[in-house]
């Protein structure tokens, strides 16, 4: 763990294991850190906010970029413990991931030294009023596994770079990587206390750093359970929520689905379907239901698992037992309820976490993998023969974070995207398209999330809008607009 500019062990001495999931074995030791440690982080934190909201912006800037490149000179070894750690295959996901690592902290740099606030005119003549970013304090930050470099990124230089100082924790199952994330930070001489690192336990140091009074905001990406838990307990601390999804995709009728397969299984299947923005449930007409299987079923005999670090291999495992459960429940679910495993549907016959590519097909709308995010390597396909049919399965399901329509006809296309639930949809691509800048997040009203992340909303979120009156000559007497 680092905390307050050291590096440490828990105050207990426990520790627990890192696990490699395509092996299913220990690789290494990680601090199990508890409450004491958190509090002792949150402390540091506290003295560090003093002096680091001082710091010019332009110096916070480039530290941000400072950490940036030490995380580009390094992505090698950042992409050597995403395979170990969490699977990714060595020569695709673990190195997209390692060389996405230092981008967010490039932008939220760039973008804090023209995050603007503004005057205001107003009704009383003798006022000046104007406004600007103060850092909210000490920011909470609780990552998830599946991208355990880059979405730190997330939270972290977006805090920093406004004058906050952060108390992270990240998800047990991915703390290795964490920890070599801390490593390029401490490395670009990120001031002591300004983030520290605490590895353990959610249920402990998360809940710790959420309710401790001296942490002032929470940002959270992980499962909307946790987030509930977080929102009991967070009282009434700002709260930056990046959860699960489900899809859908929507095909119409007119989009060629040869040609749009490769993009539906990238959706589905990219990082072994452990993406919040994954398909999760397709929705295609009916017209068009068999070309489109049958291409599913082709597409998915590119996706090849095994061994993480072979070059041949394009799908890592799933993170953990408990991944691999729940995909084993939701298909068992969906064929009891009248639904066909037209291919995968299994486990391969090799050690570790992994799963087969599968496509299901004519799932109902009460089945889990239509009601629940999944996250596994699942591709999920129902026909509609007329929209309300498809808008009656959608509409079953409370989760919207990233939708995806393939059609040419642009009217179908604005109405599907106005009407559909989800804060962010795609027309005529896969739903994993983002970039840092941009918002992202849950629809209101659904359990995919509260806020958005992204760039300059990210930045607003790490900061509070100061308003200062300024009256000019003299005090004026009364309300004002009583003169
Ligand atoms: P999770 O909810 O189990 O854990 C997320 C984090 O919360 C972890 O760091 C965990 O240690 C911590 N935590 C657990 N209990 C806690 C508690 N009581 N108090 C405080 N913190 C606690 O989620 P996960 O399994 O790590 O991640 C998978 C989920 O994350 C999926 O639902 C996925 O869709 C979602 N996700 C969303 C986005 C997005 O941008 N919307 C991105 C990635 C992942």
């Amino acid at each position: 763990m680092y905390i307050d500019g050291e590096w440490t062990g828990s105050a207990s001495g426990e520790t627990f294991d890192a696990i490699n999931p395509a092996l299913g074995e220990p690789f290494g030791q990680i601090p199990k850190g508890g409450r004491d440690d958190a509090r002792r982080a949150v402390e540091a934190a506290n003295r560090a906010l003093a002096e680091w909201k001082k710091v010019p912006l332009w110096e916070r800037s480039a530290l941000c970029h400072k950490v940036a490149d030490i995380i580009d000179a390094r992505k090698e070894e950042v992409g050597d413990i995403l395979c170990t750690e969490l699977g990714k295959p060595r020569h695709g996901e673990a190195t997209d991931e390692s060389g996405e690592t230092s981008r967010p902290w490039r932008i939220a740099a760039e973008q804090a030294k023209f995050f603007e606030a503004h005057t205001k005119p107003c009704e009383d003549a003798s006022k000046r009023v104007l406004t600007f970013w103060r850092p909210r304090g000490v920011i909470t930050a609780i990552t998830p596994w599946n991208f355990p470099a880059a979405i730190p990124g997330e939270y972290l230089p977006f805090a920093i770079v406004m004058g906050n100082t952060v108390c992270w924790t990240p998800a047990p199952t991915a703390a290795a990587t964490a920890i070599k994330l801390m490593e390029c930070i401490h490395e670009a001489g990120v001031p002591k206390g300004v983030i520290n690192l605490i590895t353990g336990p959610g249920a402990e140091v998360g809940d710790e750093l959420v309710v401790n009074p001296g942490t002032h905001a929470v940002g959270m990406t992980g499962s909307p359970a946790t987030a509930n838990i977080i929102t009991q307990r967070a009282g009434l601390k700002p709260r930056l929520f990046e959860l699960g999804g489900n899809g859908p995709i929507v095909i119409l009728p007119d989009a060629d689905p040869a040609q749009i397969a490769t993009s539906v299984a990238f959706a589905c299947y990219y990082a072994a379907g452990q993406v919040c923005s994954c398909a999760e449930r397709i929705l295609v007409a009916d017209e068009i239901k068999k070309d489109f299987v049958d291409a599913m079923v082709e597409e998915s005999k590119h996706w090849v698992t095994g061994d993480p670090w072979d070059k041949n291999v394009n799908m890592g495992p799933q993170n953990n037992m408990g991944v691999v459960e729940k995909m084993t429940t939701h298909l068992n679910d969906a064929v009891d309820k009248g639904a066909k495993i037209v291919a995968g549907g299994k486990r391969p016959d090799r050690p570790g976490f992994f799963y087969d590519p599968t496509v299901l097909v004519d799932f109902s709308n009460d089945s889990l993998v239509n009601r629940e995010e999944t996250f596994g390597p699942i591709a999920p396909i129902k026909s509609f023969k007329t929209e309300k049919e498809a808008w009656e399965c959608i509409n079953e399901c409370n989760l919207g974070l990233v939708s995806a329509v393939f059609t040419q006809d642009i009217d179908r296309a604005w109405t599907w995207a106005e009407g559909l639930n989800t804060g962010l949809t795609v027309i005529n691509d896969w739903t994993h398209f983002w970039e840092h800048h941009l918002p992202f997040g849950g629809m209101a009203s659904n359990q995919s999330g509260m806020g958005r992340i992204g760039g300059r909303h990210t930045l607003e979120f790490m900061s509070d809008l100061k308003t200062i009156a300024f009256s000019v000559g003299g005090p004026a007497v009364g309300p004002s607009m009583w003169k």
